[in-house]
Formats: structure tokens, C-alpha cells, sequence
């Protein structure tokens, strides 16, 4: 492949951004621009949820990089622009649904948006939380001392329900499966976790349908399933993500929950990669396809996809991570990396959970999958290596004991 003249990115945010200064930093001195849906300079969604809604940092805080430095990268931000569509013959972007912006190769990082319970009414009070701007709409309403329900007992609702207790708020979370964080972390720490969350005064409902909300302008009570009417003046919904592909429907690129990726981060059609929460690829370190919806993948896949770009195909390194991500509720620092299922068997192999500190390790069919810490970073970030270098279950429990 010649070196190309023109790389367009489509997402201004973390996968998109950290493309951009891997090209740069590798020495790529062709046109590159950026193409952002929002109208900000890429900032970090991770305090949204704690720092921001609990009135510790102001919006400037989360920026990714200081404006200042912008400059050195040399781009043609377009923000506050939507890509709206994708030739692949042509090779154009459309944007907005009117103009055209040609590229010779496009990185894809448009994330993912949050999922919304079908026939929500449209009531002042009902949030999903994805952008600044939903963090600070949220922020305000809270300030008013509201009754806060938070539907889902994901990373958005376990986030936003400590940070709303830590404010002093009712909260109440209603959560269908039988514990919080069920899918990421397995039953017996969801047990732990939804103790932890119980402790500190939020009304967790597991194993519980939200049937509507319910009020005459305002939200004023949520309506489960079985008829139980839950008075409330706020509702965060964390019921998960869709990843942006709507505006790719029409372009030939493989899309399955997601835009299908090779091990090398590359799209079906030659000289188009993606990268973060929209990307689904083949992680051949563990032998299956995954999409990872976390910080750390997008900002490692982000940059491998920027180079990915410049490469030939035979040239292409895998792109073979361990997954990682952390979760701040409360004092309570939870990290975990690996790629984990229900099934894994899991064992405490330092502290505990009443000491407030443990690491435990997972293990499915001999294999070493995956190990999660509470206030054990760096313990956690060496079974990351471990995890990576194949070692089994028994020698991890072994050496991590
Ligand atoms: P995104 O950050 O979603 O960015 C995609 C960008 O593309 C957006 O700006 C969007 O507007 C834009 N876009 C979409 N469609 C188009 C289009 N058609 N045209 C132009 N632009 C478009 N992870 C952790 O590991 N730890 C945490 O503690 C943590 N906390 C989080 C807290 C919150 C509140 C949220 C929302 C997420 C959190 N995450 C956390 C997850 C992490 O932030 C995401 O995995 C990460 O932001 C993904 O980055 P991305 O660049 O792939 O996508
Ligand atoms: P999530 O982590 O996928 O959790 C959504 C939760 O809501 C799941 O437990 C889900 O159960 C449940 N749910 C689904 N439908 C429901 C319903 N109708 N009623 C009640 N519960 C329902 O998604 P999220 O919490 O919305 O987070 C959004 C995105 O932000 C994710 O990509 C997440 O990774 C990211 N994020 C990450 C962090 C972090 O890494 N620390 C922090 C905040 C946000 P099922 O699994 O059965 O669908």
C-alpha cells in the first residue's frame, strides 16, 4: 500500500484521538481529519460518572489533552458533524447528509449510545448518561435532592448510584438479573457487590422488570412489573449500549453488533479499520471475537488501528490484548482483566472481602481467564502479564497465593 495522503477518523473521542497521535508520533505527515458527532475538543468519559455527578470536578477536568497541545497534531477537526454515510467505491464520507469528504483510509471510532426501555414517555426526569452534557443535566437535577431511581445495576448504575448515596440521595436500583454486574464479574462477587451497595443505604431490587414510568409532566414514580410503584423525581437508565453503525447500513462494511474486524483491527473493505467500543474483532490471544465497551481497549485499540493504516497487509500485527477495566464505587477501587464467563470457576487467592481488600482469580478448564481486585491495583495489572503469557489456573493460584 503507498503511504496515504489523506486519513480521515470518524468519533472525536478517546479511540479516535489516540489514533490520531499514533499516526503522528510514527511519522505520518499526510492530512488527517477528524469528523466528531459532538461539538467538544475529545474528553473522558470515566469521571462522568463519579467525580463530575458528585460535584468534584468541574467539566474542564475531563479533557484528553490540554487545548494548547492540539496544535502539534496538525488536524482538521470537524465537530459538531455527524457522518451520516460511506461510499466505499468513491471513497467519501458523507456528512450530515449533504457534503462529501473524500479519505484514502478512514479509521472508524464512533463508540456506542446508550440503549432506552421501549416506550419510555417523554417526562422531565428520565436520563441516560453517555455525555458531558447528559453528566451536567444529571449533575443539576441532582443538586435539587431528588428521589433518584437508577434502572440497571450495570457500570452506569452501580456508578451513578454510589456517587448519588455519596451526596447523601435516596437511591433506589432495580436491576432483571439476580445480582449487580452479574455478566462482567459472575454471581459470587455480584453477591459480594450487591451486599457492599446494600450496606451503604442504596434499595437494591434484583430479579426486577421496570414496566413504565409514570407522572403528569415531571417523573413521579416508576412502575415494576409486578404493579410495585416506586415514588421517584429522577431515573438514570443504565440498561447498556448499541454500537454506532445505524449510519453504516448501506455501506457494504460487515457490521454483527458491531463493525467486524480481522485480528489486525481491519474492516472488511481494504484501507478501513476501527477501533473502541463500535469495534468487534478476532483477539486471538483468547480465540474468539469480542467487543470490549471499557477505556483501556479503546485507547490500545485506538492506537493499533492508527497504525494499522499505515501498513500493508503483511505487515499487520495482531491486535491481542487482555482485556482490562476498573469501576470506582464508593472507596471501593474494583479492577479486573481477562475475558470471563459464568461458568469460570473463581478463587479468593489474597484478603478478602471483609478485610476491604482481596485479588481472586478465574479459571475456566484448567486456563487462567481472568483475576478481579478490590484495592489490589498492581497486584491485578501482574496477572495481566500472566494472563497474556498463557500460564495455567493452578500456577496462577500458586504464584499469586
Ligand atoms: P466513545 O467514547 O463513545 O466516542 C465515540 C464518539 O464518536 C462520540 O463522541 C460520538 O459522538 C461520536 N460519533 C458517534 N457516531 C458518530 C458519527 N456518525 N459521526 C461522527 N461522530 C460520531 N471504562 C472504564 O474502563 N472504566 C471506567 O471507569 C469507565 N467509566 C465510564 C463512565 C461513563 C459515564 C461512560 C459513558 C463510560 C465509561 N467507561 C469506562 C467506558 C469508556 O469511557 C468507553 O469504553 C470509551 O469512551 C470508548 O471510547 P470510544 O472512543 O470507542 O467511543
Ligand atoms: P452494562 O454495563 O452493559 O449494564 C447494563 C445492565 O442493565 C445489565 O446488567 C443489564 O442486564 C441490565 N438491564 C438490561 N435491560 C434492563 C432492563 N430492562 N431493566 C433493568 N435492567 C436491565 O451497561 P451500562 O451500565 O448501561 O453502561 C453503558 C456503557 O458504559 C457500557 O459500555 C459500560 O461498559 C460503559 N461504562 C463502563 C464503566 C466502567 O468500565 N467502569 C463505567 C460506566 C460505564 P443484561 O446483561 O441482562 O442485559
Amino acid at each position: 500500500m503507498p503511504t496515504p495522503g489523506h486519513i480521515a477518523v470518524v468519533g472525536a473521542s478517546l479511540a479516535g484521538l489516540r489514533a490520531v497521535e499514533t499516526l503522528r508520533r510514527r511519522g505520518f505527515d499526510g492530512r488527517i481529519s477528524v469528523v466528531g458527532a459532538e461539538s467538544a475538543l475529545p474528553y473522558d468519559r470515566p469521571p462522568l460518572s463519579k467525580e463530575i455527578l458528585q460535584g468534584k470536578w468541574e467539566p474542564e477536568r475531563t479533557r484528553l489533552r490540554d487545548p494548547a497541545s492540539y496544535d502539534e497534531l496538525e488536524v482538521d477537526w470537524r465537530l459538531g458533524v455527524r457522518a451520516t454515510g460511506l461510499d466505499t467505491a468513491t471513497r467519501e464520507l458523507e456528512l450530515d447528509g449533504r457534503e462529501r469528504l473524500g479519505f484514502d483510509r478512514l479509521l472508524i471510532a464512533t463508540g456506542a449510545s446508550p440503549r432506552r426501555l421501549p416506550g419510555t414517555p417523554e417526562l422531565d426526569g428520565i436520563h441516560t448518561l453517555r455525555t458531558l452534557d447528559d453528566a451536567l443535566a444529571i449533575r443539576a437535577a441532582l443538586e435539587r435532592g431528588p428521589r433518584v431511581v437508577v434502572v440497571g445495576a450495570g457500570f452506569i448504575g452501580a456508578e451513578v448510584a454510589a456517587s448519588c448515596r455519596e451526596r447523601g440521595l435516596d437511591v433506589t436500583m432495580l436491576e432483571a438479573l439476580p445480582v449487580p454486574l452479574g455478566r462482567a464479574i459472575g454471581a459470587k462477587l455480584g453477591r459480594w457487590l450487591a451486599d457492599a451497595h446494600r450496606d451503604r443505604g442504596v434499595d437494591l431490587r434484583c430479579g426486577v422488570g421496570v414496566a413504565g414510568f409514570e407522572g403528569a409532566r415531571r417523573l413521579e414514580r416508576v412502575r415494576l412489573d409486578d404493579d410495585t410503584l416506586i415514588e421517584a423525581d429522577l431515573a438514570v437508565v443504565g440498561i447498556g449500549v448499541a454500537p454506532e453503525t445505524d449510519w453504516l447500513r448501506s455501506s457494504g462494511i460487515e457490521l454483527r453488533d458491531g463493525i467486524v474486524c480481522d485480528a489486525t483491527c481491519a474492516t472488511s473493505v481494504p484501507g478501513i479499520a476501527a477501533a473502541g467500543d463500535v469495534a468487534r474483532w478476532h483477539n486471538p490471544l483468547f480465540s474468539t471475537e469480542m467487543r470490549v465497551e471499557h477505556w483501556t481497549n479503546a485507547a490500545e485499540q485506538g492506537a493499533a488501528a492508527g497504525l494499522r493504516l499505515l501498513c500493508e497487509d503483511h505487515e499487520a500485527a495482531p491486535f491481542a490484548p487482555v482485556p482490562f477495566f476498573w469501576s470506582d464505587q464508593y472507596e471501593l477501587k474494583l479492577q479486573m482483566v481477562g475475558h470471563v464467563s459464568g461458568e469460570d470457576e473463581l478463587r479468593i487467592v489474597q484478603g478478602s472481602p471483609a478485610e476491604g481488600r482481596f485479588l481472586a482469580l478465574y479459571g475456566r478448564e484448567g486456563r487462567f481467564t481472568g483475576a478481579f481486585g478490590l484495592n489490589r491495583a498492581r497486584q491485578v495489572m501482574q496477572q495481566r502479564v500472566r494472563i497474556a503469557e498463557g500460564i495455567s489456573f493452578d500456577e496462577a493460584i500458586a504464584q499469586a497465593s
